[in-house]
């Protein structure tokens, strides 16, 4: 039995069916440019790619293209799928693990849309339609927060006002938190020990680092919202809150549009006019000034992060890079650890330049500190997630 993968966002929907077992991708897709006139549904099955290009008035009429297409392909969903695993951003302080979905549920993650106001309406809706197409299979939904969720006071904890933190939930929860961990537990299993004390570096569109003890994390970069911690494709990252208040004042931008400009305008979009790393890399070799000294903010924040977590950890053994940047860009790996001898650190030049698409070790075999890059699978991990759960209630 396969599980089907829903990722819903505010005008995409990224679909996967997989067997949760073997982990293979029975087919995936993407439903894109919602609420435009030309919108598309494409449709990876067996290799063989299709893709209808119609308006795609709303979530609903997205996903029922998509169903369409999977039933032509043969795949009939109502029979073959055990469960829908949802990928919901914000779980908050009430939800830190798997949950199956009822109406009590989607309200409470409909609830929870004050403090991930971009991120938690399209989860809802894509439960909501979802739920209505498959209304006999159990809906999972799976947290971004979760993972985060027992992270140390110390660490979770803003140092503002006990009591306006508490009445309005104010904490660091962390995100990216199945990739996270699931990309943890690949390197403990790939270097065979539980017990290892490492850093996880998230480098997608979105960025996060966090520091894990044994399996659990202490220290994660994100924090009531994915704003928080590393330079992002189009999110500054950690900023002096200052730099709102003075917006606000000296520029008298409204709230709505000091968070685009932070969320969307920002990173190194904002630096040097790209979002995109294959474009900033062009960018820096044809000699533009504006993209290396993005390209430098970027680093000089990631090693700020991995040495604040080689100390938070005491020893470390493991740094892993994941994500669209960390599994591909080899310069920022180089860049991220140079210099670090001192500390353990070595990376080897030939193995962090070959590609692969395997979990691979690319330190030397003096370093004392293993650096690996390990393709993260956040499908896979809801599609297993949400299989458990099932199965664990039946
Ligand atoms: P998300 O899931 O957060 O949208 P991904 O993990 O897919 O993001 O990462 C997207 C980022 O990865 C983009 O900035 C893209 O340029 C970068 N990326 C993908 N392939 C490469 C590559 N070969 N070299 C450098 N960067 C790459």
């Amino acid at each position: 039995m396969s599980v089907l993968v829903v990722n819903s966002g505010s005008s995409s929907v990224k679909f996967q069916l997989l067997d949760p077992v073997s982990g293979v991708s029975i087919a995936s897709g993407l439903v894109e440019q919602i609420g435009e006139p030309e919108g598309h549904v494409t449709l990876d099955y067996l290799d063989e790619e299709t893709k209808k290009t119609q308006e795609i008035a709303d979530h609903g009429v997205g996903l029922a293209i998509a169903f369409d297409m999977l039933a032509a392909a043969g795949v009939e969903l109502g029979s073959d799928v055990m469960a829908v695993g949802h990928r919901v951003v914000h779980g908050g302080e009430v939800f830190y693990r798997p949950t199956l979905i009822d109406d009590g549920v989607l309200k409470q993650i409909s609830d929870l849309s004050n403090l991930a106001p971009l991120h938690n309406p399209p989860n809802v809706l894509g439960i909501e339609v979802a739920r209505q197409q498959l209304p006999d299979v159990p809906h999972v939904a799976v947290f971004d927060t979760a993972f985060f969720h027992s992270l140390p006071a110390a660490a979770s904890t803003y140092a503002i006002d006990r009591d306006v933190a508490k009445a309005h939930d104010i904490r660091r929860y962390g995100f990216h938190g199945t990739s996270h961990e699931y990309v943890s537990q690949q390197v403990a299993e790939f270097l065979g020990r539980e017990d290892l004390n490492q850093i996880v570096l998230h480098l997608g569109n979105g960025a996060s680092a966090s520091a894990i003890r044994a399996g659990s994390p202490i220290d994660t970069s994100m924090g009531l919202t994915p704003l928080e911690g590393l330079v992002m494709g189009t999110r500054s990252g950690d900023i002096d809150p200052g730099v709102v208040m003075h917006l606000r004042r000296s520029a008298n931008m409204e709230v709505d549009a000091i968070d685009e400009l932070l969320n969307r305008r920002s990173g190194l979009k904002g630096l040097a006019g790209v979002n995109d790393f294959r474009q900033l890399q062009r960018h820096i070799d044809d000699g533009d000034a504006d993209a290396a000294l993005a390209f430098d903010v970027y680093i000089h924040r990631l090693r700020k992060y991995i040495g604040a977590y080689m100390l938070d950890l005491g020893r470390l053994d493991a740094i892993t890079f994941t994500a669209g940047v960390g599994e591909n860009a080899a310069a920022v790996r180089a860049s991220a650890l140079a210099g670090l001898g001192g500390f353990g650190i070595e990376i080897d030049g030939e193995r962090n330049a070959a590609r692969s698409r395997k979990a691979r070790v690319i330190s030397t075999d003096a370093s004392a500190v293993t650096v690996l890059v390990v393709p993260t699978n956040e499908e896979l991990a809801i599609a297993r997630a949400a299989a458990q759960l099932v199965r664990s209630e039946q």
